[in-house]
């Protein structure tokens, strides 16, 4: 049986993991690091590279260097979060036909799917050059609260790269197999996941090898870029007040001063003060002007309150969806590089009541976690089991725009479910099935995945038709839609791409164009 490699494909960084002797170990790149940041970096010419390479160019090359990727995975151009993300980034994001967000470099445009793709290339490249031999099969994870869109986009992502994604695993749930797996302890643990895009908090119960998780919440636009725009703001700020200009549009400065932000921000997780020296940043009519101060940790803490208090609701709702208190919960692990915050580790405290699990790397692991579920499935790690579960209601849209519910969150997957729908009119023959995820009662305000029509139903009276609905989750948390008249035996189904998915055109071409290209 071919290998399969597990790849924690992070907002910031990412990391290649494998059993490897039965146990699973982290893959250095060509350079030596164990994690490799998610950042492609494109020459004028043809040529791309992949990494701390990408990210060292980002201050002279802002416009062609894509970092942060993952934000812009299977959203919409004008998704609040893209839109967000579009005004603020040094490269330039562009719409494609379907909405979708893309992104435009050296004249040409590329889907956030063969972005990543570039990432997961490398990740596949020193996984090959560790076993020298080919590999083509992934298990990839994803932050627990992805949607259906934004997981196809991921497995697309890997079929770009010439990647068989066998599995998508949830980051947290991961994490939480990585820390079960060294410890062998019957425990009911919180992984607390704050990385730099994404907040995930779940909640695992882990007995005799079978993880199992209870709940699991969080926020998708929420992670250290967060925290690094509002220290930027405030070093644009001060940079106003001394010397009166404004330089929030120049990109080249706002790509130093960013850097500088996250700098200051993570050294402040160790020390008390920093120095922020950036020299020349903008010239005036008296000559250039440079920007200098001292930031404390206090000051950090007070831009961030906002976003600190913004991790509570999301742990809050876990704990009452998975029907416990803080009392009954027996390890709290931290995830994501944010998480090395001291205000952010006492925000933790707070909430869970326990001091966080000091044993874990929260960089390495996922990808730990993803190489067990990739050794799950390859064979080499057997005594272990997974159970995950959908993190949004799944229904479709009926009358007056109510959401009729057919998953409920927090379902155990795989799983399936069916209801029975009628039609509203006399002689009606189509029905449209609008298949959205989300909490609210309405359906206009969960998000839409996909929509199909039922045709050809015998005309009768309304409410006399009768139109079986089933939904069926996979282990990668995708949905599969078909409807059926019970009474003809039509039926119709779709598995649903939402509308950011790649055609399959689209796909073929991204696969020989990544082969085609490249990679340093
Ligand atoms: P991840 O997506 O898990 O790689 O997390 C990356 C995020 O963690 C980025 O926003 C980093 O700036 C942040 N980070 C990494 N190290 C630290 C640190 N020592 N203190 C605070 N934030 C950190």
């Amino acid at each position: 049986m071919s290998r399969i490699i597990g790849i924690d494909l992070g907002t910031t960084n990412s990391v290649v993991a494998v059993i490897d002797g039965g146990e699973p170990i982290v893959l250095p790149n060509s350079e030596g690091a164990r994690t490799t940041p998610s950042v492609v970096g494109f020459t004028e010419g043809e040529e791309l590279f992949v990494g701390q390479q990408a990210k060292r160019q980002a201050i002279i090359n802002p416009e062609r260097t894509v970092s942060g990727i993952k934000r812009l995975m299977g959203r919409k151009y004008r998704a609040p979060e893209a839109q967000h993300l579009r005004e603020r980034l040094p490269y330039r994001l562009v719409e494609n036909i379907n909405g979708d967000a893309w992104v435009s470099v050296n004249g040409r445009n590329f889907s956030p799917q063969e972005i990543s793709a570039q990432v997961l290339r490398k990740m596949k490249v020193t996984a090959e050059d560790y076993f020298g031999e080919e590999i083509t099969e992934a298990v990839i994870t994803v932050p627990a609260y992805f949607d259906d869109a934004q997981r196809q986009a991921t497995k697309e992502a890997g079929q770009i790269a010439g990647l068989t994604v066998r599995r998508i695993v949830n980051e947290p749930t991961a994490a939480a197999l990585a820390y079960g797996y060294s410890s062998g302890k019957d425990a009911r643990i919180v992984v607390f996941d704050l990385g730099g895009g994404t907040f995930d908090v779940s909640i695992l119960e882990c007995s005799g090898g079978v993880f199992e998780v209870i709940a699991t919440s969080g926020d998708n636009n929420l992670g250290g870029e967060d925290f690094d725009r509002v220290v930027l703001d405030y070093l644009l700020e001060v940079f106003r007040k001394d010397t009166g200009l404004d330089i929030s549009a120049d990109k080249m400065a706002l790509q130093r001063l960013r850097e500088a932000a996250e700098i200051a921000k993570c050294e402040l997780s160790t020390i008390s003060d920093t120095n922020i020296n950036l020299p020349f940043l903008a010239v005036d009519d008296t000559g250039p002007r440079h920007l200098s101060l001292l930031m404390g940790r206090s000051l950090l803490n007070d831009l961030c309150f906002e976003l600190i208090e913004r991790l509570e609701a999301p742990c809050r709702k876990a704990m009452s969806d998975a029907g416990i208190t803080p009392e009954e919960i027996d390890d709290v692990l931290l995830v994501g590089g944010m998480t090395r915050m001291p205000a952010i580790q006492r925000k933790v405290e707070a909430i869970f009541k326990r001091a966080p699990h000091k044993g874990i790397n929260p960089d390495e692991a996922v990808g730990l976690g993803a190489a067990v579920q990739s050794g799950i499935l390859g064979g080499e790690v057997r005594e272990v089991v997974l159970l995950d579960v959908t993190p949004m209601a799944l229904g479709i849209r009926v009358e007056n725009d109510r959401f009729s519910a057919l998953i409920e969150r927090n379902s155990t997957i795989p799983t399936r479910a069916s209801k029975v729908f009628t039609t509203t009119q006399d002689d009606q023959d189509l029905v449209t099935i609008s298949v959205h995820q989300g909490e609210s009662s309405r359906a206009s305000e969960n998000r839409l995945l996909g929509m199909f029509n039922l045709t050809g139903i015998p005309r009768r009276k309304a409410g006399e038709p009768r139109v079986e609905v089933s939904f069926d989750i996979d282990t990668d948390g995708i949905l599969h839609v078909s409807a059926v008249d019970t009474k003809t035996g039509l039926s119709q189904s779709i598995v649903i791409t939402g509308h950011s998915g790649l055609s399959q055109e689209e796909l073929e071409r991204a696969t020989a164009r990544a082969r085609s290209v490249g990679l340093r």
